[in-house]
Formats: structure tokens, sequence, C-alpha cells
């Protein structure tokens, strides 16, 4: 059956057949901890009973009718995530792919409506994960994503992530925007330093240009607040949204104020499915749980918990595991052992993590995951770590 699809991924010989909270069932009968969340994509679990139920309700009413007419549940979800952030403005789309290509055309376009059309080139920095369409890649520039794609797109500048000299000496007078991920997810879990993240907004309002954060992997509720960009006490003038939205239901967004969005208007951008019924309606229901009162407190109490329990393993395993690196619960392990193999172990001991660069394991545990299950994690990963270090 494989044989069929388009090899492009490492895929692990295991597949699923349902799956309940922070916990998925394999065809084979076996349980496994879901400590990768669909790659941070599932928020709220596997299977909540709210969303289900919102999913079904709608499902069996409207699917889909296009952006031809007023779609009143991307509405609602569009006026919420406004409500609960700095933006004034949304654009619903399907992937998060989309929603970072969205707004670095709105970053130009915003440019040229400000009567600086020459203003098109965009900062990035160095470790960038922004998705797999050409000019995502290019804006990354991870060669080896790139390999064999021929010449990347033009318009972008890279510097290092968290230097900010570096990035005042790339800034040209057509430079539009800098685009950055506040939590580095593929690039190996890098947090940005607040102070970096408050520097790149003095800079942007230097220089009268765009500050885009791509929240799709750290955003909604990941870090502990609904968006990572809070913790720094600043905010941008644009932010990709997508992965957590959802919730498993493939929607994304992009977010901006009303001045950054000023030269968005009718016929500039589009999607077919964007903001269509079936999605947004559950981007509502995830939106539902993750603005019930106290729950993102219980993400930072419950990420305290499983960080110290991390550090304690960091402190016992030195030839296993290096440090504990990111925010809330999206946490890396940079391992002294290979991480791949490191991912492989913990699978077959019962815990899904998910590898990232700089030899990292992601732990992305569902924001719903339970104190037992955090401790049933940490003993999974004790184990595989006490028999490395026997064997070494
Ligand atoms: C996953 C991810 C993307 C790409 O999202 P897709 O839905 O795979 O297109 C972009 N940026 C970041 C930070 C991501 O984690």
């Amino acid at each position: 059956m494989t044989d069929a699809l388009m090899p492009t991924y490492a895929r692990a010989p295991l597949a699923f057949e349902r799956g309940e909270g922070a916990y998925l069932y394999a065809t084979d009968g076996r349980r496994f901890l879901d400590f990768a969340a669909g790659i941070a994509v599932n928020a709220l679990g596997h299977a909540h009973p709210h969303v289900v139920s919102a999913l079904t309700a709608q499902a069996q009413k409207l699917w889909h009718v296009s952006n031809l007419y007023e779609i009143p549940e991307a509405k609602r979800l569009a006026e919420r995530l406004c409500a609960h952030s700095f933006a004034d403005r949304v654009f619903f789309c399907n992937s998060g792919t989309e929603a970072v290509e969205g707004i670095m055309k709105l970053a130009r376009k915003y440019q040229h409506h400000n009567g600086r059309p020459e203003r098109t080139r965009i900062i990035t920095f160095s470790g960038a994960f922004h998705g797999r369409s050409w000019t995502a890649l290019s804006a990354a520039n991870n060669p080896k994503h790139l390999e064999g794609f021929g010449p990347v797109s033009g318009g972008f500048d890279q510097v290092a992530f968290g230097n900010l000299n570096e990035l005042r000496a790339a800034i040209s007078d057509e430079t539009a925007a800098i685009l950055v991920e506040p939590v580095q997810g593929e690039g190996g879990i890098r947090a940005a330093d607040p102070d970096f993240l408050r520097g790149l907004r003095a800079v942007c309002d230097e220089f009268g240009l765009l500050l885009l954060f791509d929240e799709i992997q750290c955003g909604m509720g990941r870090t502990g607040k609904l968006f990572a960009y809070e913790w720094a006490g600043i905010a941008p003038d644009a932010m990709a949204l997508a992965k957590g939205l959802g919730g498993g239901f493939p929607i994304g967004a992009f977010v901006a104020s009303e001045a950054a969005a000023a030269g968005m208007t009718a016929g500039t951008h589009g999607s077919t499915y964007g903001g269509n019924p079936l999605g947004t309606t559950v981007g509502n229901a995830v939106l539902d749980i993750l603005l019930q009162d106290g729950f993102l407190d219980e993400v930072v109490r419950k990420a305290a918990r499983l960080r110290k329990r991390l550090d304690g393993l960091v402190v016992r395993f030195p030839a296993v595991l290096e440090e504990v690196r990111g925010q809330g619960l999206m946490l890396g392990l940079k391992c002294v052992v290979p991480n791949a193999e490191m991912t492989a172990r913990l699978r077959d001991a019962g815990l899904l993590v998910v590898p990232a660069a700089e030899n990292v394991i992601r732990i992305l545990p569902p924001l719903v995951v339970e104190d037992g299950q955090v401790d049933e994690a940490v003993g999974i990963l004790e184990g595989a770590c006490a028999r490395w270090a026997e064997a070494a």
C-alpha cells in the first residue's frame, strides 16, 4: 500500500487505529503515549469530546460554500482571535505554509500601499522553518530542503538567529519586513530571547518595517500563553497560525493589525477552502477549550513540572542528554546520543516524540496532558536513558 505514496517521508513502521486524549492505539493493539501530538497539532489530544461533537454536528449541516458568501463561523473565529491578540484582521487558509505566504505577501502589499513599492525584501533567520512551498523554503534557506530544487526565489536576506547587530546591518532601502519564529520548532526548539524580540520590534519601528511572527508551532497555547509573543511583552504586526488552531483539522490563518493589513483589499488574496464552515467550526471548538478559565495556567503548571523532571534526567544522564530547552509544552531535549535512535527507542518503549535539528527530540504533549501521563512519559525516558548509560 505504501508503495503508491511518494516516498518523501521516513515513516516509522506503525499505524494507528484510534486515539483518546494523550494516548494512541496502534492497529496491532499496542498503546502509545503521544508526546508528538501530530507535530504540535493535536493541542487537545485525540478525539476530544467537545471538538468531536462540534465537528459532527457541523458535518451534518454544511461543509463548504466558498468565499462568495458570508461564513458566520469564520467571522466568529476571526473576532475571537482578534479579541485575544493584537490583531484586527484575519485571513483563513488551510495550512501553515499558506499562512506564512500570506504574511509575506501582506508585508509587500503594506509597503506598496504606503508609497514604498521598492521595499520587497524580507529578513529571516538561520535555523528557521516556514513550510515547504518554494517561497517558504527560500525564506528559511535550509540547504537540506532546497537541494535539487534549483534557484531559490529572491527577496530574502538571512542573518543569525538572535543577533541584532547582524540584523541591523542587513537592513537596506529595499527591506519590507522581518520574519521570525518566537520559538523555532524544526530548528531544534530554540526560544528567542525576549530581549531579542523586543529589539526586533524597536528596529521595525525605527525603519518602518513590519514585524512578522511565525507562530504556527509555538502559538495556540503551546507555550502557556495563547501566543508566544505575549511572553516578550511586545506584539508583531502580522502573525501566521496553523497546527494547534484546528487541533487536527487542517486550517491555517494569518492575522494582522488594521494598519498592517491596510493593503489587503478586495481581490488581493484568496483561498477556495479557506475559512470554510467545517474548519472554522472546529477552530471555534478548539478555542472554546483553550480560552476556558485557568486552562493556560494549567499548561504553565504542567510544563514547569515536566521541565523539572526533564532537567533531573539531564543531570542524572549526562552521557545521554545534554540540555532541556524551550517554553511551556514546547520542549526540546538536546541529546548526546543520536536523536533519531533515541526517538526510535522511545517509540519501542511506548512514547512518541519528534526529532528536530541540532540533535534534539521535541517533547510536544497535547495541552490536555495529565500529571500521571507526564510521569509515565518521564518514566519511559528514564528507562531509555538508564539502558543507554549502562551500555556506554
Ligand atoms: C509546521 C510549520 C510550518 C508549515 O506548516 P504546514 O502546515 O506544514 O504547511 C511553518 N512554520 C512553522 C514554524 C511550522 O512549525
